[in-house]
C-alpha cells in the first residue's frame, strides 16, 4: 500500500466525461489499497476565461480580487470529482487551499508556499477517504486567497507530496510523459524514460511548459519522487530523477526547449564607459521587468551596442524606458524586435562532451538560420533566432542530435 499525490491538469478535467475518467483512475488505486490525495486544475480554458472577465472590466485588475476570481476554477473541479468518486462508492472530501491550509507569502498571482498543514488530510486518509485539493491556490498569513502563478497546480501537487512524504507525486496530463521536445511541434519527438531534476529545471525554465518551474525546484529540493504520465493512456510516463553518475550511456542532449515569449531590445551607439550597463538595466529592473539574455558588443569607435531580451508582454514598456535612457546617455538610438524566439538544447551529457555548441551552430547554419544571440551554461546552449524559423530550427536540431524516434528504432 502506497501514498500517491496525483495531480490532474486542465485538459484531464476539461469535461464531465474526463472528470468521470479521472474518478475511474483514482478508484482503481483505491481498490488496490493505495491512499490517494488528488490535486486538480481548473477545466481547460477556465483560468483564461476568468482573466478575460476581469480584463473586460479593467486593464489592471486589483491583484487581491484577481486571485479571488481566478482561484474559483479549481473549486468547481474538486467538488465535481468528489461527487464522481462518491457515486462509485468511495468516500471523498474536497478542500480549497485555504481550508487545507496551504500557507503562502503575500505575493498575489505569484505566491510561494511557506507551510502546509497535514493533520486534516492525514485524518481523512486514515478514515479511508480520498482527499481532493484545489491546485494553484493558497492563503496568506492574513487570510487572503493567493495564487501560485500559471501552471501552479503542479507546484501544489509536489508541495503536498513533500509535506505528506508521499511515495510518488504523479503529474497526469495530456501527453504520456516528458518528451525530447514538445511532441505537438515535432512529431518524431520521443518520450524519455527518465530525466534529471537539473535537466527538467532547465527545460521548464527555457520554455517546456509540461511542468511549472517551481514544481521542479521544489521536487529537487525536497527529493520528491516525481513522474509525468498521461491521464488518458496507461504507461510508465517519465520519472524525474537525480543524476546517475554510473550511466555512461547518457545522451549528450536530452531535450530541446523553445520559447516564443521573448522580445529583443538594443541600445545602439552607447558610449563605452564604466557604469553603462547599470544605467541601462537599472531603470528596467526598477520597473519590475525581468531581463533574460544580455549581450554587449566589443566597442569599435568608443561606442558599443547593448542588447538584451525581456518577456514579450514587457516589450512596449521597456522600449519607453529605453527611449529616456538613450537621451540621458547620449546613445544613438534604441531598436527592437518582438518577433524572436529562443531555442535551447539541454543535457547533462554536455559536461563530458566537447563540440556540442558548434554542432548546434553548424546545424542552424546549414538551414541558413541566423543566430542573433547566444548564451550557455554547463548543461545548456540557448540561441535567439527569428521566430519564423523556430519550428525549422527545432526539427533540424532534433534530428542532428539523433533524437528522432526513428534513430533509436533502427539502431
Ligand atoms: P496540464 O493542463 O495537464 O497542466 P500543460 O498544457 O500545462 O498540461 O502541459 C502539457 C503540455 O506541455 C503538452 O500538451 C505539450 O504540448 C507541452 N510540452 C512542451 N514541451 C514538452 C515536452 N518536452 N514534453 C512533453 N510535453 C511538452
Ligand atoms: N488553472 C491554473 C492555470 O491555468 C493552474 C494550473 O492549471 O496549473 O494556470
Ligand atoms: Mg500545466
Amino acid at each position: 500500500m502506497a501514498l500517491y499525490v496525483q495531480k490532474y491538469g486542465g485538459t484531464s478535467v476539461g469535461s464531465i466525461e474526463r472528470i468521470e475518467a479521472v474518478a475511474d483512475k483514482v478508484s482503481s488505486f483505491r481498490r488496490r489499497g493505495d491512499d490517494v490525495v488528488v490535486v486538480l486544475s481548473a477545466m481547460s480554458g477556465e483560468t483564461n476565461r476568468l482573466i478575460g472577465l476581469a480584463k473586460s472590466i479593467t486593464s489592471e485588475p486589483d491583484p487581491r480580487e484577481l486571485d479571488v476570481l481566478v482561484s474559483t476554477g479549481e473549486q468547481v473541479t474538486i467538488a465535481l470529482l468528489c461527487m464522481a468518486l462518491q457515486k462509485r462508492g468511495f468516500e471523498a472530501r474536497s478542500y480549497t487551499g485555504a481550508q487545507v491550509k496551504i500557507l503562502t507569502d503575500r505575493a498575489y498571482s505569484k505566491a510561494r508556499i511557506q507551510d502546509i498543514e497535514t493533520e486534516r488530510m492525514r485524518s481523512d486518509l486514515a478514515a479511508g477517504r480520498v482527499v481532493v485539493v484545489a491546485g494553484f491556490q493558497g492563503v496568506d498569513p492574513d487570510g487572503n486567497i493567493t495564487t501560485l502563478g500559471r501552471g501552479g497546480s503542479d507546484t501544489t501537487g509536489v508541495a503536498l507530496a513533500a509535506a505528506l512524504k508521499a511515495d510518488e507525486c504523479q503529474i497526469y496530463t495530456d501527453v504520456d510523459g516528458v518528451y525530447t521536445t514538445d511532441p505537438r511541434v515535432v512529431e518524431s519527438a520521443q518520450r524519455l524514460e527518465k530525466i534529471t531534476f537539473e535537466e527538467m529545471l532547465e527545460m521548464a525554465s527555457l520554455g517546456s511548459k509540461v511542468l511549472q518551474i517551481r514544481s521542479v525546484e521544489f521536487a529537487g529540493k525536497y527529493k520528491v519522487p516525481l513522474r509525468v504520465l498521461s491521464s488518458m493512456v496507461d504507461g510508465p510516463g517519465t520519472l524525474i530523477t537525480t543524476e546517475d553518475e554510473t550511466d555512461v550511456e547518457k545522451p549528450v542532449i536530452s531535450g530541446i526547449a523553445f520559447n516564443r515569449d521573448e522580445a529583443k531590445l538594443t541600445v545602439v551607439g552607447v558610449p563605452d564607459i564604466p557604469g553603462v550597463a547599470s544605467r541601462i538595466l537599472g531603470p528596467v529592473s526598477r520597473a519590475n521587468i525581468e531581463v533574460d539574455m544580455i549581450v554587449q558588443n566589443v566597442a569599435g569607435d568608443k561606442t558599443t551596442d547593448f542588447t538584451f531580451t525581456v518577456h514579450r508582454n514587457d516589450y512596449e514598456k521597456t522600449k519607453k524606458i529605453l527611449e529616456k535612457v538613450v537621451s540621458e546617455l547620449g546613445a544613438r538610438e534604441c531598436s527592437g524586435d518582438n518577433k524572436i524566439a529562443k531555442v535551447s538544447i539541454v543535457g547533462v551529457g554536455m559536461r563530458s562532451h566537447a563540440g556540442v555548441a558548434s554542432k548546434m551552430f553548424d546545424t542552424l547554419a546549414n538551414e541558413n538560420i541566423n543566430i542573433q544571440m547566444i548564451s550557455t551554461s554547463e548543461i545548456k546552449v540557448s540561441v535567439v533566432i527569428a521566430e519564423k524559423y523556430l519550428e525549422l530550427a527545432v526539427r533540424a536540431l532534433h534530428s542532428s542530435f539523433n533524437l528522432d524516434a526513428t534513430d533509436t528504432v533502427s539502431e
